[in-house]
């Protein structure tokens, strides 16, 4: 059987491998044993129901709890070819109709339908009519009070497991919490046995933090980086997102903004702009995710800190679904601890004990020297064991040059002391850098004797000293106020007792989104034929009204920018081409690779399968 999975596999998804636990699961599913299938977010625990659904006699019903999501997979099935119905109240009455009769004729393989209609009289009367085989509850935390979107109406799914004896029951989710795990498998009376945790390590992802210096600045330097790709900024408040918006609108970036206090309305036209790539930039308050699929999100930007590492992960998973490089970028300023220590103090005492844990992990995490990982994951239960990702700021910065900055150090340890140990970094920098800032005018300290000593050095270059110094124990940070205080350590530095090595840098450098000529796992790819192709693809999308990424993901364009195809059979070698993609597109494609090529007399390059 597994055999005829992994032919599914390349002829109807046109991926050459399984990813980590999916043939597994996909045996255990085939074996109609129950299983619970926890994968991050992107981790393809679609495919794992999906495929069985194709191997099955019967009909697999899938419990989803967002219309968005539904629909999003029923697009991607459909241009795979692949007879699927959906039940729910957005349909008109003709298509409703017409999607019972697909199930009655046995025509759908896939069912998608939302947890309380599956319960309905009318619902379960249809599908006794039919064989069931399988059941899959997708995003199964929703069961779970201790998860962060319990829904009610997924606690009486139970109930649906005795009207189909004979169907297998997956449950799915990217939520990795023991409790909630142990509240799936004993709510929906799993048997024990099969349960698949797979890694949290998102690879592809890379991780950065950076003192919130200017955070507006700073944004738009960042977004400058990616001209033409997606992604979502992330801020605190409503009113942020509207400030921020109008800021990035004025400077001419494609950009909307999303929160609850817009109406449905704009909020749905505003989110569907963003997944059909007419628009790149999402401003958003953290309303803004659940239910977006879009695989292309090239990069996730925290303008402010989030509310705890569950919160961050999730929000960055939104970021490289399609497995190809996605920056996550987080601005850090001891300002927002602040904020978020404030509403944790209007809480009652035992939330406020857990709040306090969880805001306590999340500082762990972005003041950590090591591997970002390795914090990360370690919330999640897992040991980071690489000790280097290669793939976040600390571990880049470990390859840098060390220089001796102890007479930076002096300089600014004896502004912390002559200032009262009572400033913040900020405040520190001003006097330090001879401003006539107010504050620095206000208390005088612009007649102490380190003003004006570090004017040869940027206000970013100071941060990034200053955080070392921070890093290297030299000086405390209050959590609450931000104030510096001396060391032991730093005053043995300020005495001139010990020497102080570090780093020295000339500009913050971020590295190079995935635009243009790029590289893709390690093989360049043609940059404008890329782009012919990703014009053609939103053509090809606006007609039939559907998102660019059903039609080919990116990856797949860039494999075809790598290898340059111009049959059908090398085409159907590219990641992501499936038979029936490859009737549907292949040949506009293949005519767009092949006149590129002749104009500029390129082969076509063999891309070996597997
Ligand atoms: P999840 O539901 O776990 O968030 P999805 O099922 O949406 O993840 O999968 C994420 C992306 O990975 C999708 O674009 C999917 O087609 C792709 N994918 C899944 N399995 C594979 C595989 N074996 N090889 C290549 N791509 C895959």
């Amino acid at each position: 059987m597994i055999e005829q999975a992994r032919l599914i596999l390349k002829r109807v998804f046109g991926y050459d491998e399984f990813r980590p636990f999916q043939a597994e699961i996909i045996a255990d599913i085939l074996a109609k044993k129950d299983t619970l299938v926890v994968m991050p977010t992107g981790g393809g625990k679609s495919l794992c129901y999906q495929i069985p659904a194709l191997l099955f006699d019967g009909l697999t019903i899938v419990v989803s709890p967002l219309i968005s999501l539904m629909k999003d997979q029923v697009t991607q099935l459909t241009q795979s070819g692949i007879g699927v119905a959906v039940l729910n109240s957005s349909l008109s009455p003709v298509e409703y109709r017409r999607n019972v009769k697909l199930i009655r004729q046995g025509k759908a393989r896939l069912l998608y339908l939302a947890p309380e209609a599956l319960l309905r009289s009318n619902m379960l009367e249809l599908l006794t009519t039919v064989k069931t085989e399988c059941l899959a509850i997708d995003e199964a935390h929703c069961i779970s009070q201790w998860g962060h979107d319990f829904r009610p109406e997924y606690r009486r799914l139970v109930e649906a497991r005795d009207h189909f004896p004979k169907a297998v029951c997956v449950a799915l989710t990217a939520t990795a919490t023991p409790r909630v795990r142990e509240d799936i498998k004993t709510s929906l009376h799993l048997v024990p046995g099969s349960e698949f945790v797979a890694s949290f390590n998102r690879d592809n992802l890379f991780i950065q933090i950076v003192a919130k210096d200017h955070p507006v600045d700073q944004t738009i330097g960042f977004l400058k980086k990616f001209p033409d790709q997606s992604g979502i900024v992330y801020c605190y408040s409503r009113k942020q997102v509207e400030d921020l918006y109008s800021v990035l609108m004025d400077k001419g970036f494609s950009v909307r903004p999303y929160h609850a206090g817009l109406s449905a309305m704009e909020r749905n036209r505003n989110q569907e702009a963003f997944i059909r790539d007419d628009v790149q930039i999402i401003v958003a308050t953290i309303a803004f995710g659940m239910g977006i699929d879009k695989p292309n999100v090239r990069f996730v930007v925290h303008f402010d800190l989030p509310q705890n590492i569950e919160s961050y992960y999730q929000e960055i998973g939104r970021a490289g679904r399609d497995g190809l490089r996605s920056h996550c970028l987080l601005l850090f300023g001891y300002a927002d601890v602040q904020k978020i220590k404030y509403f944790i103090d209007q809480k009652g005492p035992d939330e406020k004990r857990v709040a306090n844990i969880h805001l306590g992990a999340l500082l762990r995490f972005v003041q950590t020297e090591v591997c970002r990982r390795i914090p990360l994951l370690n919330y999640f239960g897992e040991d980071y064991t690489c000790g280097k990702c290669d793939m976040c700021d600390n571990c880049l910065a470990e390859e840098k040059e060390l220089v001796d900055i102890t007479v930076d150090a002096q300089k600014f340890l004896s502004c912390v002391k002559r200032t009262g140990e009572r400033f913040g970094s900020n405040h520190l920098i001003d006097v330090l850098r001879g401003s006539k800032a107010q504050k620095v005018l206000q208390f005088g300290h612009h007649k102490l004797s380190t003003y004006a000593i570090g004017d040869d050095y940027s206000k970013k270059q100071w941060h990034q000293l200053a955080r070392q110094f921070l890093h290297k124990g030299l000086i405390l940070q209050d959590m609450e106020f931000g104030s510096l205080k001396l060391t032991q350590k730093g005053w043995d530095v300020l005495k001139g007792d010990m020497t102080v090595r570090g780093q020295l840098e000339p500009e913050e450098s971020v590295p190079p989104p995935v635009t243009g000529s790029g590289k893709a796992d390690d093989l360049s790819y043609d940059g404008r034929l890329f782009e012919i192709m990703r014009k053609k693809r939103k053509e090809l999308a606006d007609e039939s009204g559907i998102p660019p990424y059903v039609i080919f993901s990116d990856k797949t364009l860039i494999e075809m920018a790598v290898y340059f195809p111009q049959s059908s059979d090398s085409l159907l070698d590219i990641h992501g081409v499936g038979a029936v993609k490859c009737e549907r597109y292949g040949a506009l494609f293949l005519d767009i690779i092949r006149l590129y090529c002749r104009e500029n007399n390129i082969q076509q390059r063999s891309k070996s399968p597997g």
